[in-house]
């Protein structure tokens, strides 16, 4: 961020820090870059420097702030009394969807060759390495969509929910050779059509999910919703009879839901136009009037005969949408590791022009460990998401034969959604902190931030039921235990007392789940520091080995006092 600390525009009379705009969110973040290149998506860096140099600018921030002030409404019903069940959002949330989705950032982990074209004399101009014999490597798809995903939740996070559902939703879609025919080519357009048409109208189309009902969004075996045939619109549709008590960007194009028949819960698919033109019974109740994310509906749905199609077997619909919930979670990570950039962002900047007591806040020695260690806790979650992304390449590749990362896919992605949830919140409120009363007012993004960060926390599995997850992994999987030691061994023997931790908390089986956030925590805290040790500068992993260990401060700023800590935030703000 150095090209923003341009001290000339300060106004040193009052002491107060220029706004944080016109800065490249890619280039001034040499973590993300490096972790970004070394875990294969290197071939973004073009797409992400655009990106990042367009979600610095004062218009893009000031659309983000829109459409979170200007909050979408709902109008069930038209001026003739027939029902609509129709969102209106602000024009600034409409630009942010089509910015976000014309840029891919659902799409690009789906395409074969997500940069398109190659360039004169037969290069790739991007999307990917040419494998010997010149056929197109898949290399890195999920890290380089990761990078822009990452990008993006630093602008707002509103948005990210539409982009996030239609982007697990491909997966899902792949589960009915029929449907998918007709939805993917329209989902995988990197392209915006908000206009409510049947789905061989429109340009482009997003997809979200509605699975939570008032007696239970853990716990979906409670779902009432009913299924029964309905064969007069032809076979595989149902009609669909109960209540949806979360259904987030209801003005998307189709949603994977769940309901029952005699057999089970199982998955369907409901459009909300159907192929006459006419709009399926899908009743918007009312919006949810939220703490935060509130530029995205949230909305209560009835659903009256809605008709649906059926996705995957009967009976495993649960089955079948975890699958959704693990891309949902994984994109929880990156978003999270993303937010804690943010917040640490507006700090170093504020730290950099804001004097007290006679010198700049970022030459304060205590203040100095408060951001150092942000910093650190930054980089630990960026390396973590794109370590985290580089096991989705591996295990969800159309080849994927590496069933070890597989694994990894699979333990890492609960125990870094806890665990990044639990610290995102955390760096946002210290964030806030560091700029004191500017802060703490609606103008600074850091207060957008604070009523946004709890939210990953809760939703795609609330801490609780993921710690769960996490230990259900380790019981059905016996080789789990070894692979997740061996990737935390990877980072030497400095590490071992992580890995020592982390066996000993698995060793007593009978009071695992009580303990389950203390072990999730411990593994965590074991994949992170082994990154760090391997990724990270000497000073910062010796800085973030020494603290996250033995008597660790609860508070950050609590580093020992001889860590490098100038040394650590000259790298984090290069
Ligand atoms: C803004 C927002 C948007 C949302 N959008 C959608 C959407 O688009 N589609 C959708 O389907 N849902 C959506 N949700 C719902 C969300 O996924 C659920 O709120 C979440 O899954 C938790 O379910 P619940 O609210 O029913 O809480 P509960 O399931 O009642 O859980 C309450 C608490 O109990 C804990 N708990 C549960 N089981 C156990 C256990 N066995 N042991 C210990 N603790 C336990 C949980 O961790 C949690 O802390 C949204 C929620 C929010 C806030």
């Amino acid at each position: 961020m150095s090209a923003a600390y341009d001290t000339s525009v300060m106004n040193e009379a009052n002491n107060q820090p220029p706004p944080l705009v016109d800065y490249n969110l890619w280039q001034h973040d040499p973590a993300l870059r490096a972790a970004v290149e070394r875990e294969g998506g290197g071939w973004i860096e073009a797409r992400a420097a655009a990106l990042g140099a367009l979600l610095g600018t004062e218009r893009l921030q000031w659309l983000a702030a829109q459409a979170n002030r200007h909050t979408p409404e709902l109008k069930t019903h038209d001026r003739y009394g027939n029902r609509i069940d129709a969102v209106e959002y602000h024009p600034a949330y409409h630009e942010l969807m089509a910015v976000a989705f014309g840029n891919g950032l659902h799409s690009i982990a789906w395409k074969p060759n997500p940069g398109g074209a190659r360039a004169e004399g037969g290069q790739l101009a991007e999307g990917g390495q040419l494998a010997e014999g010149g056929q197109l490597a898949e290399g890195g798809r999920h890290v380089a969509r990761g990078a822009l995903l990452y990008l993006w939740n630093q602008l707002e996070n509103g948005v990210a929910c539409p982009v996030t559902m239609s982007f697990a939703a491909v997966h899902m879609l792949r589960h009915d050779a029929a449907l998918a025919a007709v939805w993917e080519p329209k989902l995988l357009a990197d392209d915006y059509d908000p206009r409510p048409l049947p789905v061989a109208e429109k340009r482009a189309v997003t997809i979200g999910m509605a699975m939570t009902e008032r007696q239970g969004g853990s716990d979906l075996r409670a779902n009432q919703t009913a299924a029964v045939a309905a064969n007069t619109h032809g076979a595989g549709w149902f009609a669909l009879t109960g209540h949806k008590w979360f259904c987030s960007a209801p003005m998307s194009d189709g949603f994977f839901t769940l309901a029952r028949t005699a057999p089970g819960l199982s998955c369907y698919f409901v459009p909300r136009s159907l192929a006459d033109g006419s709009r399926n019974r899908f009743h918007l109740q009312r919006l949810k009037d939220k703490c935060g994310n509130r530029s995205n509906a949230s909305g209560e749905v009835e659903y009256d005969r809605t008709l649906a199609r059926r996705v995957g077997e009967e009976g495993r619909g649960i089955a079948t949408l975890i699958e959704m919930a693990h891309l949902t979670r994984f994109d929880i990570v990156l978003a999270s590791a993303g937010m804690m950039r943010a917040a640490l962002a507006q700090a170093l900047h504020h730290a950099n022009f804001r004097s007290a007591f006679g010198r700049l806040l970022a030459e304060q020695p205590l203040m100095q460990n408060v951001l150092a260690d942000l910093a650190l806790e930054s980089e630990a979650a960026t390396l973590f998401a794109f370590r985290l992304a580089r096991a989705f390449d591996a295990g969800l590749s159309d080849s994927a034969t590496d069933t070890r990362e597989r694994l990894l896919m699979r333990l890492m992605t609960p125990i870094a959604k806890y665990w990044l949830c639990k610290r995102m919140p955390a760096v946002v409120v210290e964030a806030m902190e560091c700029l004191g009363g500017n802060g703490y007012v609606e103008e600074a993004p850091l207060s957008r931030l604070y009523r946004e960060a709890p939210l990953n926390g809760i939703w795609e599995g609330s801490g609780n039921v993921i710690c769960l997850d996490v230990l259900r992994s380790f019981a059905r999987a016996p080789e789990a235990k070894e692979a997740l030691l061996a990737e935390i061994r990877l980072g030497g023997t400095v590490i071992e007392p992580f890995a020592a931790a982390v066996e000993t908390a698995l060793a007593d089986a009978a009071t695992l789940e009580v303990r389950a956030r203390r072990v999730v925590e411990l593994m965590a805290l074991a994949l992170q520091a082994s990154l760090m040790q391997r990724h990270a500068s000497p000073e910062a992993a010796g800085a973030f080995v020494a603290s996250r260990s033995g008597d660790w401060g609860r508070a950050f700023g609590t580093l020992p006092a001889s860590a490098p800590l100038a040394r650590i935030l000259a790298q984090a703000a290069a």
